[in-house]
């Protein structure tokens, strides 16, 4: 199942273009079996494409991006909105953890070094410890940060999950992570991803899918 694990639409995000209509028919057409709505700090945005999705037939799962002490973490599971201040990484794991939720750093290492340069070798020690997976490829993270982020990820031995942080519809799918089996639903995702039966891929890995970049279409 390919799964884009990672889009903002207009509804929560205003930094981003996509209307969630449009997202579904996009998704589907390029190729992707289900999304992941994942705003920021709100989850309306997620609400609202998840019951779209219901009436057209297209599988939307429910997440939210929170901005946090040790950087933006992709939670699923936990299906409210973040408070207006930073959220202190440790209370937000805790929470999630309680509700058995998925706790997942996006971007680690974006642009701006790695992980351990951005905080420090003490907190990424502790954050790394702490994540169910890690966001190995970022549409918006150069590749070599991706790279990266990958083998953070291998010698944590956290499992790696990869979205496009679509802000435009062209972006959707240009990062994905592929699971092995159907997910019905934000259950099966949040088992799916912390047992690591899910594998990062930039879009070209992935043959049957339509390279839309740039509005360029095949
Ligand atoms: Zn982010
Ligand atoms: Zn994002």
């Amino acid at each position: 199942m390919l799964v884009d694990m990672h889009v903002h639409t207009i509804i929560s995000s205003p930094c981003s273009f996509i209307h969630p209509e449009e997202l579904i028919e996009w998704a589907r057409e390029v190729g992707l079996d289900a999304l992941c709505v994942t705003e920021h700090d709100e989850v309306e945005g997620a609400m609202v494409a998840y019951e779209l999705g219901k009436q057209r037939g297209f599988s939307v799962f429910r997440g939210v991006e929170i901005y946090t002490d040790l950087g933006d973490m992709l939670v699923f599971g936990l299906l409210r909105d973040a408070p207006s201040w930073i959220v202190p990484f440790e209370e937000l794991w805790r929470e999630v953890r309680e509700v058995g939720g998925a706790i997942i750093p996006a971007h680690p290492c974006r642009n701006q070094g790695s992980l351990f340069e951005i905080l420090g070798d003490e907190k990424a020690e502790a954050l790394l410890r702490r994540s169910d997976a890690l966001e190995v490829l970022n549409g918006g993270t150069n590749r070599e940060y991706n790279r990266l982020a990958m083998e953070i990820a291998r010698s944590y031995r956290l499992p790696g999950v990869g979205g496009s942080d679509a802000h435009h519809l062209a972006q959707v799918g240009r990062c994905l992570t592929v699971f092995q089996r159907e997910l019905e639903n934000e259950e099966d995702l949040i088992e799916e991803i912390k047992s690591g039966r899910c594998q990062a891929r930039y879009i070209e890995e992935v043959p049957s899918l339509r390279k839309t970049q740039g509005g360029e279409k095949k």
